[in-house]
């Protein structure tokens, strides 16, 4: 303190000459600073100000510093010429949290990915797991359904119930002990409450209830897999009643496969609900098919299919079609299966409606899974907005960065800082070759990258570098709403 006082004071005195010039006046020449990382060059696009502009980026440590018309000097420069610089893709449904399915998603363009719909059931336990260990920031909310797995002592094959978590209609004291721990999860900085009551099928619409209140007194978003296999419509209409009476901003995850034919009612259904000024929000995939754990709730009525469903069902280990006879046997063993029932019209609409945000529902394990993991972002670029021209660069951008980040800024506040790209905001930045871009994963190939992500900024960290990853830091950080 004392020193430098001695040496402004010194540098007026040495100053005082020129102070008598009328040049002096003039604020004294800065010289220009230099960044850690300039982003030279490239195609700026923010869908916050709907900035689409080349423009030279400027980061100092994890923040953008400026967004600027003329050149920069920077300690590291990469060249982003004929490349769009977008703010880096925010997955706010990615079951998948290994480093597997870190890198594959980082290839994809996601600098953000949290696993919202399930969710964890031991807040503080899941983001200790990942700290200083995750390529990608990460997130997690904390899970009605785990809480019912607690409670009712159903330990599951997986991430979800088959016993009594599934089917077990819970007391009064054993849904308060489910609040407990939902609200637990709050305190200790859970992003947001997730739900599956098509997992559930036993939980009761006032048991439903009662995590709505709890998300709407801590200002969480309510992620839901919406129930209703027989009925769409009145699995939509449990969470939309519940978020109006409590107050509870409403999230409902994947409507495109939880819709299928009925797509154009349910996102009319979305559509009336904010009209009236319910916070209700959509996310989407782009994949006909879906996938989920063949020992959940979801095939709780299989007995009745008839012969030619099962064919529509694809088993994750082998690749094979389903019968009557192996989806029986598989049942009793446990594993992922691949449901093939949607259509490319109903995707389509899900996927261009305004109302959608784009999230991947991914999860990989020893590279089996689904290829919306490694695909789902510049599945939408490369195929929906590039070949055929079904929704712009910009709006695409928007859904995958800028709704995201406002679906969660008022839980967690340093969303306002994501999905943009403007002076201030964090350094998570996508650079990709829009020309090119393109999901490469198959049903039968769901590990393989994708391709055209040149480079990806995780805090400032260039975590793909080149077109290659680059793990020697882990860049990523917790999101997480405020601890108690
Ligand atoms: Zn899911």
């Amino acid at each position: 303190m004392v020193r430098h006082a001695y040496r402004s004071s010194l540098l007026c005195l040495l100053s005082l000459p020129f102070l008598l010039s009328p040049a002096s006046l003039l604020p004294a020449q800065q010289p220009p600073p230099v960044y850690d990382i300039v982003i030279a060059n490239g195609r700026v696009m923010d869908p916050e100000s709907r900035l689409d502009a080349v423009r030279h980026v400027g980061i100092i440590e994890n923040r953008i510093r400026t967004v600027s018309e003329t050149p920069l000097q920077g300690k590291t420069t990469l060249d982003a010429a004929g490349l769009v610089v977008a703010p880096g893709f925010i997955d706010l449904h990615a079951h998948g949290q290994s480093p597997e399915n870190y890198r594959l998603e980082a290839l994809d363009g996601v600098t953000t990915a949290l696993e919202m719909e399930v969710g964890t059931e031991d807040v503080d336990a899941w983001y200790a797991a990942r700290e200083a260990k995750a390529l990608i920031n990460y997130g997690v909310s904390v899970g009605h359904i785990r809480a019912r797995m607690v409670v009712m002592a159903d330990p599951g094959p997986g991430l979800l119930p088959s016993g009594a978590g599934a089917n077990g209609p819970a007391t009064a004291e054993q849904i308060e002990r489910m609040a407990q721990i939902v609200e637990r999860g709050l305190q200790r900085g859970a992003v947001a409450v997730g739900m599956g009551p098509t997992y559930t099928p036993a939980a009761s619409r006032w048991e439903v209830i009662e995590m709505f209140r709890l998300a709407a007194r801590y200002g969480a978003s309510v992620h839901v897999h919406v129930r209703g296999a027989q009925d769409t419509l009145i699995g939509f209409e449990e969470v939309i009643a519940a978020a109006a009476v409590t107050g509870a901003p409403l999230h409902i995850v994947h409507i495109n496969s939880v819709s299928t034919s009925a797509t154009p009612r349910t996102l009319q259904l979305v559509a009336e609900a904010q009209a009236r000024n319910l916070d209700v929000t959509t996310e989407a995939y782009p994949y006909t098919a879906g996938m989920t754990e063949i020992q959940s709730a979801l095939f709780g009525d299989w007995e009745s299919r008839p012969a030619g469903w099962f064919g529509t069902l694809q088993w994750v280990a082998t690749g094979e079609r389903l019968t009557r006879d192996s989806f029986q046997r598989y049942r009793r063993q446990g594993g992922m299966v691949i449901l093939h029932n949607n259509t490319e019209d109903m995707v389509s609409l899900a996927i261009t409606s305004p109302l959608t945000m784009i999230a991947s529902d991914g999860h990989l394990e020893g590279g089996k899974g689904h290829p919306r993991t490694s695909g789902t972002y510049a599945r939408v670029l490369g195929r929906y907005a590039r070949d055929q021209g079904a929704l712009s660069l910009m709006t695409a951008l928007r859904k995958m960065s800028y709704m995201p980040a406002r679906r969660l800024e008022y839980r967690v506040p340093g969303m306002r800082d994501k999905g943009r790209i403007k002076v201030g905001a964090d350094a998570d930045i996508v650079v990709f070759d829009a020309a090119t871009i393109v999901d490469r994963s198959t049903y039968q190939q769901p590990a393989e990258p994708s391709v055209g992500v040149r480079y990806l900024l995780v805090n400032g960290v260039p975590v793909v570098n080149d077109g290659k990853l680059d793990e020697s830091r882990m860049a990523g950080r917790a999101v997480r709403g405020a601890v108690r």
